[in-house]
């Protein structure tokens, strides 16, 4: 009899941990139901997934923001060489950009864009050469691509620069931002004089174009410490003459470094640049 009764609790032993096994690995595998269909919920709804991380309103400290810097968008060159850039080299340099997920933005938007979009840029062109409407506007044009043009007052309609008419037909694409009255130096300018070269050209420019004039190209890059405190009074925006990426550093909004792009510079030249990998 004891034999007999070793072998039935045996037997109810092994249910038991039969069916405890059972019941554990069907808990698992609903369990893991559960996990997969919540990240499939995650993955494949992006209003939920918008819903549960929504756009940053202010931008990253650090975030890179390559500010791209031109001249003249010319194939013959009148002047320095170098600040020529070919049309054809500027539309693969457009393409690139197109290609690889970047955004055009202005400084009419920039914050708000800079802090949102993934991979912004601002292309940007100094003194306002006709050559950015007849060769670079079509180009832009063509891809959407917003653009920033940093005038001279005094000169607009003489020479190889646009005219007022020019101005008037590329706003809206274009933002047409100030280079000064006529391009003096700042820093070997009177307080009073600088003062007046600020103040007078984004007056001049808001008129002729009816939009904001928030941003300043400093000729030739000049600027101190007085210049910076005179441009604060009427400007959020400030770029200098190269110096590559810009990281976003709310303290430095008035002197922005640019990237530099030169006349033969090739696409693995402008990648480097873009990517912060050379200046
Ligand atoms: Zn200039």
């Amino acid at each position: 009899m004891p034999g007999k009764w070793r072998l039935i609790r045996r037997w109810l032993t092994l249910v038991v941990c039969l069916l405890l096994t059972a019941g554990c690995s069907a808990f698992y595998k609903g369990e893991e139901q559960s996990v997969t269909k919540t990240l499939a919920a995650v993955t494949s709804d992006p209003a939920a997934a918008a819903a549960s991380s929504p756009a940053p309103l202010t931008i990253r400290q650090g975030k890179a923001i390559p500010i791209l810097y031109y001249h003249g968008i010319s194939d013959t060159t009148y002047g320095l060489e170098e600040m020529f850039v070919r049309p054809a080299e500027f539309e693969e340099q457009m393409k690139y950009l197109h290609d690889h997920g970047y955004t055009p933005i202005t400084f009419d938007d920039f914050e708000m864009k800079a802090a949102r979009l993934e991979k912004p840029v601002v292309i940007t062109f100094d003194d306002g050469y006709r050559d950015n409407l007849i060769n670079a506007y079509p180009i832009l044009s063509r891809y959407g691509f917003p653009a920033v043009i940093f005038l001279c007052t005094d000169f607009i309609g003489g020479g190889s620069i646009l005219t007022v008419q020019d101005i008037k037909q590329m706003t809206g694409l274009i933002s047409f931002q100030s280079h000064t009255l006529d391009h003096g130096s700042l820093t070997a300018l009177s307080p009073e004089e600088a003062e007046r070269q600020l103040k007078q050209s984004q007056s001049i420019l808001r008129e002729l174009t009816g939009q904001p004039v928030n941003a300043i190209a400093y000729p030739t890059g000049y600027y101190n410490s007085i210049t910076l405190e005179i441009t604060a009074r009427y400007y959020k925006y400030g770029v200098l003459a190269g110096g590559g990426v810009f990281y976003f550093d709310p303290a430095k909004q008035l002197e922005m470094v640019r990237v530099y792009i030169p006349r033969g510079l090739n696409l693995s030249g402008f990648e480097q640049k873009l990517l912060g990998l050379t200046l």
